[in-house]
């Protein structure tokens, strides 16, 4: 199969199935145009995945597509982004196209769930890569970042933390158990927060998606906005399936693990008082920023090393 059969076969689908997008010119000429509504900004980021550095050999491809998709989908939902549309460099070793069929309709799904439509990229042949940029819009000087954070800020998080962590054990199982299943789905298929990151704009000082961790990913707000922060490991919210998985490990998942692409929001009081009780109810407040430096985790500190040994403090209390 060619270059242009391939991408006519497999991925033109992707660019008209997007309706209301800032696209105005999609794949087949020389640059895509995006329209951007006045009183917008642009939000755009761009990530690079590489076989058997930030996914598995021979990792199933429609997990693949959406996976893809989704962690680079995430970041726009971390700055409280329009999902608008993306670009896809595809390095692929051969043209395989049971791999090809798989990927695409991963993607496919993916671009469709998030409201992506693709607006162009480029087919090599080599080892197996994806590079896609993500283009995004927010009301401009509204767009969510790191640096916002402030002393009395409440720090919230979405959804259950540790369950695609708690995966890895059961990335192997022919027949997980229902509890394995719905931690597996979690890492293979993760939900970028892209209503709640657009909800959240307006209410939120200072936001992270979590991909490495909450500690991790909580120190890169604290690092950026130059605070601290207090955490209870008590109000850390947890998914059934993972305590009944991994019992009194689940809240060292929840504070290190990755992959869960839930969103970290910081918020001043008074106007998390004033947010609509419907973004409310998707956060778990679990803490307070604070003007002293450093991560306080149930009142230990976690000291000038970082929050990997605060997370061993936790780890010995358990
Ligand atoms: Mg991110």
């Amino acid at each position: 199969m060619g270059e242009f059969d391939l991408i006519r076969r497999y991925f033109l689908p992707l660019a008209s199935r997007q309706q209301g997008s800032s696209l105005v010119m999609g794949p087949g000429d020389d640059c895509a145009i995006q329209r951007l509504p006045a009183g917008q900004d642009l939000v755009f980021s761009i990530d690079t995945l590489v076989e058997g550095v930030h996914f598995p050999h021979r990792y199933h491809p429609d997990y693949l597509g959406w996976r893809s998709l989704a962690v680079a989908a995430s970041d726009l939902a971390a700055m409280g982004a329009q999902p608008e549309c993306f670009t896809l460099a595809l390095t692929l070793p051969k043209a395989d196209e049971d791999w090809l069929e798989g990927f695409a309709r991963g993607l496919a799904e993916a671009a469709q769930a998030f409201g992506l439509a693709l607006a162009g990229g480029d087919t090599t042949a080599g080892p197996l890569t994806l590079t896609l940029q993500v283009h995004g819009t927010v009301s401009r000087g509204n767009a969510i970042c790191r640096n916002g954070a402030r002393p009395g800020d409440l720090v919230a998080v979405s959804g259950t933390l540790g369950d695609a962590g708690a995966a890895l054990a059961y990335l192997s199982e022919t027949e997980p158990s229902a509890d394995a299943a719905a931690v597996l789905e979690r890492y293979h298929r993760p939900q970028p927060r892209l209503q709640l990151g657009v909800a959240a704009a307006p209410f939120a000082s200072a936001g992270i998606d979590i991909s490495d961790g909450l500690l991790a990913d909580l120190g890169h707000i604290l690092e950026a906005s130059e605070v601290g922060a207090r955490l209870e490991s008590g109000s850390l919210p947890l998914s059934p399936a993972l305590v009944r998985l991994t019992g009194e490990r689940a809240p060292e998942l929840a504070l290190r693990a990755g992959d869960d692409y839930e969103l970290c929001l910081t918020f001043p009081p008074e106007r998390w008082e004033s947010a609509p009780e419907a973004l409310r109810r998707q956060l778990t407040v679990i803490g307070t920023i604070e003007a002293a430096p450093g991560l306080y985790l149930d009142g230990t500190d976690c000291g000038p090393s970082g929050p990997d040994a605060g997370f061993d403090h936790f780890r010995r209390r358990q």
